[in-house]
Order: structure tokens, then C-alpha cells, then sequence
């Protein structure tokens, strides 16, 4: 079945600013509230944001079979659950209607009244109810820099890295939607020179540059998928900041990995951004210089997306000063490679799943995804507009992320991936 929706000449009648996230060609799927209290699952065109509940309602999905209360609902779940199949036909209709020739609902004031809404008029709400979050390591740099640091040059990459897409089971709970203030952990952390823990706020609060893809339902309990046929089972893709309190992490992460410093909180973007809008900017990874097991090998080498990614820390003061510029493509292992290793010990994969990629560091220092890499380790701080220096983060600071793909004829965005600092709060019992 063709993309119709993905036509880079089609206009809408509603008005698209020039370089815009959100152009007819993107269609994402996200859910929010609107000011009468009315939770719905919806799409965003231009600065509207459209109730997809009103629009099936009132007979705009009228031949595609989907249940009735499909987008009258708090999550995607269902929706994703329903396959691609599905998805394509939704956002095709979609594009269809809010094509600057079509009439149908561009000339019905009445039922525009319920369908658009100016997005800065409704509130967006987790788009997923995020039944498992995983989050893998598979930016070379970032794990080549990460292993210079904790363990020295000589053992930087541990000798498994390459054969395989290394990760780790996150906690679901704790994912929240851009905009989420974010509390400063309290956690148990061992001091430079010392030999005895203490227990306070971390004071190596940082950020990780990431995307993260979300899944329909994959596979059957003990049935692994093959890597070729993984990419069927993507639904789409969101910005991710899967923040992380160094100090915390370096004294638990042997031998069981990641826990306190990185469950107390993880944003991700309120838009998914399909896989099929995003398919003109499919490009090759990089190449994959060990054999790989039969497994991991893809017949597609187009395996990766041109994505530009950027972090900014907006001080209290209004600056903005730009940390960091990386790219998707960076990465090292293919999101379906990913999947095919998650899947190959048979473990089910299910609708509404997450999969983080790993902090996204390009090769060059201005590419960094972390803080710990872009002031290595903290010892190179980084003076801001304001003169103020930073290593990890302060209380006040907000850290926005952004990605778009862009080519000769569309831009398609994710909009902003934001959450501000608060400080520490004295747990109770201990005040
Ligand atoms: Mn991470």
C-alpha cells in the first residue's frame, strides 16, 4: 500500500508556517486534553492540534475498519496494537481531508469547531501507556567515551559492544511528558577519595540525548523475529531524555548496570512521529566492522535516519545556550537490530513498549550527547551566555531537545523534548 499521506507537493487549508515540525506530510499521533476536559487521542497540523475522536465521530474514517471508541481514548495502545496497516490508512485519510482541495470538512464551520484546536489551548498527556522500557547503549562514541572515563583508553569498549547491541531494563513508570518538572534525586553515592557512602541529592544530575522507538505487539512468548522482518513492527519514533545522575550510577553500576541513577525519571516527546513519514530520510548507519552473527545481519543497509538532534540548557535568566548538535544516524545498531536481539531469547515484545537508543554522541566534541562527555568527566566545565559554568546541571535549568529530518522538498519535526530542574526535597523521614 502506498504512503499517500507522505506526498511532499500536497498543501493544507490549514495554514503551515515555513519550517514548521509539523507540515501535512508529518501526521504524528499524540494525546491530549482539551480546555472542556475531553481526553482524545489527536494529530497536529501547522499549530493545530486535531481531536481524532470528533473526527471519527462525526464519519471522516468512514471505510476504515476501526472500532468505535478507537480515538476516544488516554493511550495509543489499541490504535498501535491494530498494525500498520492501520496506521496507513488512518494517516492517509487523514492527509486526504485536510488536502487544500478537499471541501468536505474545510467547508463545514460546525464541525471544525469540534476538530481543531489551537495546540497551545490543549495540554498533551503521555501518548502511551509504556508497558516495558528498554533502553540500549549503541552509540560507539558514546560508549567509547563513556569506557575512557570509568574504566581507561586501554578498555574502553568492553570486548561484547561490538557483537552486539548491549542494553538494559529500564523502569516505565517514571517516564514522563515534555514539560514534567524534574525533581533533583536524593540517592547513595561514594565521594572522590572516600571509603564510605553517603546519602544526599546528586550533584551530577545530566541529561542523555536519545530517541526512543515504540512497538506494536511483535511476538508470540518464546517465538524470537528475524531482524529482516523487526522494522514491520516500529510504529514510531519519539525525542528522549533518559536523565541520569552520574555520581549515583558510577558507585551501583557493578555488576547488575543501571538502577537508582537513571529510574528516578526518564521525558520523552508528547508527538510520535510515524516510521512511515519519516521513511524519505532512511539512510545507510555506519558500517559494522566485526562478522556479525547470522542473527544481526540485515539484508537493508538503509537501516538508519538522517534525524538532527539538539540539546539547549535555558538558564532562569531566558538565555539559551546550545550544548550540543548529534544525529540519529550516528548510531552504530539499526533499530531492528535492536528489536532482533531483544526477541532472539524469545522474550515478547508488546504494543506500547519503548525502546531507548542510548545517548546519541557524534564523533566530533560539539556532537557529545551527555554532559559527562561534553565537560569529560566534569573537568572541563562550560561557560554559559551568563558567565556562569556548568559540569552537570543546576536547579533552574531547563534542558530542551529538538530533532527534525530535513530534505530538498519537507521538513518533518518532533517538537521539544523539555524538563527544568527542581531542587532536592528532604524525603520526609529523614527530616
Ligand atoms: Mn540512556
Amino acid at each position: 500500500m502506498q504512503i499517500a499521506a507522505n506526498n511532499p507537493n500536497r498543501k493544507s487549508w490549514l495554514n503551515v508556517a515555513e519550517n514548521c515540525d509539523f507540515p501535512i506530510q508529518n501526521i504524528p499521533f499524540g494525546v491530549f486534553i482539551t480546555k472542556d476536559d475531553i481526553i482524545t487521542i489527536g494529530t497536529r497540523i501547522g499549530e493545530y492540534a486535531i481531536d481524532l475522536g470528533a473526527f471519527h465521530q462525526l464519519g471522516y474514517f468512514e471505510g476504515i475498519p476501526l472500532t468505535d471508541d478507537m480515538f476516544m481514548q488516554d493511550s495509543l495502545n489499541d490504535f498501535i496494537s491494530d498494525g500498520r496497516k492501520t496506521w496507513r490508512l488512518v494517516r492517509n485519510r487523514i492527509a486526504e481531508v485536510f488536502d487544500a482541495k478537499n471541501a468536505s470538512l474545510r467547508d463545514n464551520l460546525k464541525h471544525r469547531e469540534v476538530i481543531i484546536f489551537d495546540v497551545n489551548e490543549v495540554e498533551m498527556l503521555l501518548p502511551i501507556h509504556v508497558g516495558d522500557y528498554t533502553d540500549f547503549y549503541s552509540s560507539k562514541e558514546h560508549a567509547t567515551n563513556v569506557g575512557i572515563m570509568f574504566r581507561g583508553a586501554d578498555n574502553a569498549l568492553m570486548s561484547n559492544w561490538l557483537h552486539m547491541p548491549i542494553g538494559y531494563h529500564g523502569r516505565s513508570s517514571s517516564i514522563v511528558i515534555s514539560g514534567t518538572k524534574i525533581r533533583r534525586p536524593y540517592g547513595q553515592t561514594l565521594p572522590n577519595g572516600e571509603t564510605q557512602p553517603v546519602f544526599g541529592p546528586t550533584k551530577a544530575l545530566d541529561m542523555e540525548l536519545e530517541t526512543a522507538f515504540i512497538t506494536t505487539d511483535v511476538n508470540n512468548f518464546g517465538e524470537p523475529i528475524s531482524v529482516d522482518e523487526a522494522g514491520e513492527y516500529i510504529f514510531g519514533m519519539v525525542l528522549f531524555n533518559d536523565w541520569s545522575a552520574r555520581d549515583i550510577q558510577k558507585w551501583e553500576y557493578v555488576p547488575l548496570g543501571p538502577f537508582l541513577g537513571k529510574s528516578f525519571a526518564s521525558t520523552m516527546s508528547p508527538w510520535i512521529i510515524t516510521m512511515d513519514a519519516l521513511e524519505p530520510f532512511k539512510c545507510k548507519g555506519p558500517k559494522q566492522e566485526t562478522g556479525l552473527l547470522p542473527y544481526l545481519q540485515q539484508k537493508n543497509t538503509e537501516n538508519s535516519f538522517d534525524i538532527k538532534l539538539k540539546a539547549t540548557l535555558e538558564t532562569e535568566n531566558g538565555d539559551l545556550n546550545l550544548l550540543t548538535e548529534s544525529n540519529f544516524k550516528y548510531l552504530y545498531w539499526s533499530m531492528s537490530q535492536q528489536l532482533a536481539h531483544h526477541t532472539s531469547n524469545g522474550c515478547n515484545v508488546r504494543a506500547g513498549d519503548l525502546m531507548g537508543s542510548g545517548t546519541i554522541s557524534g564523533p566530533t566534541k560539539n556532537s557529545y550527547g551527555s554532559m559527562l562527555e561534553l565537560t569529560w568527566g566534569g573537568k572541563e566545565p562550560i561557560v554559559l551566555k551568563d558567565k556562569t559554568t556548568r559540569t552537570f546541571f543546576n536547579d533552574g535549568d531547563n534542558v530542551i531537545i529538538r530533532g527534525y529530518c530535513k530534505n530538498d522538498t519537507i521538513r518533518i519535526g518532533f517538537g521539544k523534548c523539555t524538563g527544568k530542574i527542581m531542587p532536592a526535597m528532604v524525603p520526609k523521614h529523614l527530616k
